[in-house]
């Protein structure tokens, strides 16, 4: 058919299974294992159906803007808000990247970037991860279109001090730097407070880790106001109404309830301290992780035979097969019980 000669191919991310089954421990996406804080049940309740009738407000006017701006003490021209980070990063990527030259990330990263270059057309390089999983910030240093990698980064745990961020950022002023915080609440230092001395500096968060609502889309991303309006002028040239009017009142009650986010956050810090003291009993090894999972291979028996049989348990783990990274399993931390059937599974299986 010659119409496919002119179709814009692309192959697309793929994201971990969400099986339909509810009996699944599901340690493969990264979602948190705890609700989302209570005032987002009433808020939820509260919801009044008749205003579904109505066209969203725009994100940066809303509740949510003001919550978001008021919590990390910036101004809402600062601030843009988007149908979870992935969204956020993807008009990041079509916004910023559009030098022709090609941007650069991580070998071992998340693996939406190359998707979204991919889909606009973006040339990029890969810079190798040295052994210990670590970003070479030297490697960031060579003429390019832009820069982004997710710090801690993603699926290592792995995760970047405040001093070398900047040391990229700094060192590439002439293009937007991206830094991707989807894990930062887990043990991270932001690079919020450096968005005030860098205007080529953007940082991506969002709600569906460390926030317990995947489900809802919300992300968001911090930079100088100038960067922020840029954002929106391409944001509003593809699409007005990105963000649905549950996701903008029900946000508004997670990013309110700052109690709740740090016990959870604490929660997780806490079973993960745990496994890795479990999991290094059971033979694996791992970078130390600052992020709601571990990035475990073990000594003997191949990830790939450990996933499977960890799936025939209905307990999904992450794996790829993907260079440098096929013997190394994902695995999310869920709650302490979800963690105990899991070590009682990888007893079985490696022990
Ligand atoms: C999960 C994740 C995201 C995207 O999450 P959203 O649900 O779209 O907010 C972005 N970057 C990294 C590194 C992630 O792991």
């Amino acid at each position: 058919m010659k119409w496919e000669e002119n179709v814009r191919k692309v192959t697309p991310y793929t994201p971990g299974e969400q099986p339909k089954k509810t009996s699944v421990i599901k340690l493969n996406t990264n979602e948190n294992p705890y609700p989302p804080a209570p005032g987002v049940a009433k808020a939820a309740a509260a919801l009044d159906v008749e205003k579904l009738r109505l066209y969203p407000a725009f994100p940066e006017q809303t509740a949510l803007a003001e919550e978001l701006a008021a919590y990390y003490h910036i101004g809402t021209d600062r601030l843009f808000i988007g149908v979870g980070s992935d969204d956020v990063l993807s008009m990041a990527f079509l916004t910023f990247f559009d030098s022709g030259k090609p941007i650069l990330f991580p070998d071992i990263t998340y693996s939406f970037y190359d998707v979204w270059a991919d889909v606009y057309r973006i040339p990029y390089e890969r810079k190798a991860l040295d052994a210990d999983f670590q970003i070479r910030a030297a490697d960031y240093k060579q003429p390019n279109g832009g820069v982004v990698f997710p710090n801690p980064n993603a699926p290592t745990g792995v995760r970047m001090p405040l001093s070398q961020v900047e040391e990229i950022v700094a060192a590439n002023r002439d293009v937007v730097v991206i830094v991707d915080e989807a894990y930062i609440d887990f043990g991270g230092t932001s690079a919020l407070p450096l968005i005030d001395k860098y205007d080529n500096l953007l940082v991506v968060q969002t709600f569906s880790k460390s926030r317990n609502m995947a489900g809802m889309r919300i992300g968001y991303a911090m930079g100088q106001p100038k960067l922020i309006r840029y954002l929106n002028d391409v944001k509003y040239s593809v699409n007005s109404y990105t963000m649905n009017t549950a996701a903008l009142e029900l946000g508004v009650a997670a990013v309110r309830d700052e109690a709740y986010f740090k016990e959870c956050c604490q929660k997780i810090m806490n079973t993960r301290a745990t496994a890795e003291e479990r999991l290094s009993r059971l033979g694996f090894t791992f970078p130390k992780s600052y992020a709601n999972f571990i990035f475990a291979s073990h000594k003997t028996v191949p990830a790939r035979e450990i996933f499977d049989r960890l799936k025939e348990n209905d307990i999904y783990v992450r794996w790829w097969n993907k260079a440098r990274i096929d013997n190394y399993l994902r695995i999310t931390i869920g709650t302490d019980e979800q963690m105990e059937a899991l070590y009682r599974a990888l007893n079985q299986i490696c022990g």
